[in-house]
């Protein structure tokens, strides 16, 4: 029995369905996005939980209710009066998504200002999951709480598995995100970001460059995604491999494809393959939801297997 709570924010997801003024509403999020994929992935005898902040308005209660009929433990989100959840439109034209986001204001943001529940939700707990977006959503003084609990729970044995998830529009600025994104890394012990974001944010001119750069800042382990290129690992003592990626048939959408790797890595590395069948792992799911439109392709979970 294990288990594992995801930090981070969820918001509705309004898409287009070709009808013109007929949107369909789902709820998607980095961080929900691992944790859906990681319930799928794994048995029963893990157990999965999202901590989140929503409103107490109907359309949080929607999500609480989406998350349970997921089987995703919904038992540490909080509920805030006047608040209520962040949302999204992806619009589809000529094959490319843009999207509008309503998130400014988010419940979510607030998922860390009572510290002392985080402490209490990871508690117990085997892995940590957050990324670098959760990071960004909160306020200066929360990101601090945040850290300190994260790093008494690595203190603990606690595994903490961070995505970097760069996204300078969330962040007053790059040096800003710089300096929090590598304070956030020192203290997880497995670190699973995408090249591109890295060399685009932090100048790195290779994976390994990636890689050395989160191990100078204390991160025991990193995992390298580069799209259709190779996944670039180092283990605990910085040893490098690389694992090559299937390549995709078709690339239908892209959307979730890091956030669904790092699922199919992590279920695999808890229960016990090693750093390069956890990222084959990775790389084999991620190719399946990128074969079909949306964050969460319920088909990419049938599919395991063959
Ligand atoms: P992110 O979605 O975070 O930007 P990447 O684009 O690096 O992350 O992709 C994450 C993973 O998804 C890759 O490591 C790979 O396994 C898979 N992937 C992404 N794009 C492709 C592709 N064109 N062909 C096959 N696999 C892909």
């Amino acid at each position: 029995m294990g288990r594992i709570v995801a930090i981070g924010e969820c918001m509705g997801e309004l898409s287009e369905t070709g009808t013109p003024g007929l949107l369909s509403m789902g709820f998607a999020g980095d961080t929900l996005n691992t944790a859906w994929y990681l319930r799928g992935m794994l048995g029963s005898d893990w157990q999965i939980d999202y901590l989140t902040a929503v409103g107490t308005d109907t359309l949080s209660q929607r999500l609480v209710d989406f998350l349970a009929t997921e089987r995703i433990g919904t038992q540490h989100i909080r509920r805030l009066a006047e608040k209520t959840i962040g949302l999204y439109h992806i619009s589809l034209r000529d094959g490319e998504r843009s999207f509008t986001y309503w998130r400014n204001d988010s419940a979510a943001r607030r998922l860390a200002s009572d510290p002392a529940a985080v402490a209490a939700a990871l508690q117990d707990a085997d892995v940590a999951y957050w990324s670098g977006i959760t990071l960004a959503i909160l306020p200066a003084g929360d990101r601090v709480a945040l850290l300190e609990i994260l790093s008494q729970f690595a203190g603990r044995g606690g595994q903490v598995v961070f995505d970097p998830n760069l996204r300078p529009r969330l962040w007053d600025n790059a040096d800003s995100m710089r300096g929090w994104i590598h304070r956030a890394a020192a203290l997880s012990s497995l670190c699973l970001p995408s090249f591109d974001d890295e060399a685009a944010h932090f100048g790195d001119a290779s994976p390994a460059d990636t890689v050395a750069r989160y191990r100078d800042q204390g991160t025991s382990r990193v995992v390298v995604k580069n799209g259709p290129g190779d996944v670039t690992i180092a283990d605990a003592m910085g040893r490098l491999d690389t694992v090559s990626v299937p390549s995709a048939q078709i690339v239908v959408d892209t959307t979730a494809a890091g956030d669904s790797f790092n699922a199919g890595y992590l279920a695999a590395e808890l229960v016990g393959a090693s750093m390069a069948d956890a990222a084959a792992a990775g790389a084999a799911l991620a190719r399946k939801v990128i074969g079909a439109r949306g964050a969460l392709v319920r088909q990419a979970l049938e599919l395991q297997g063959e």
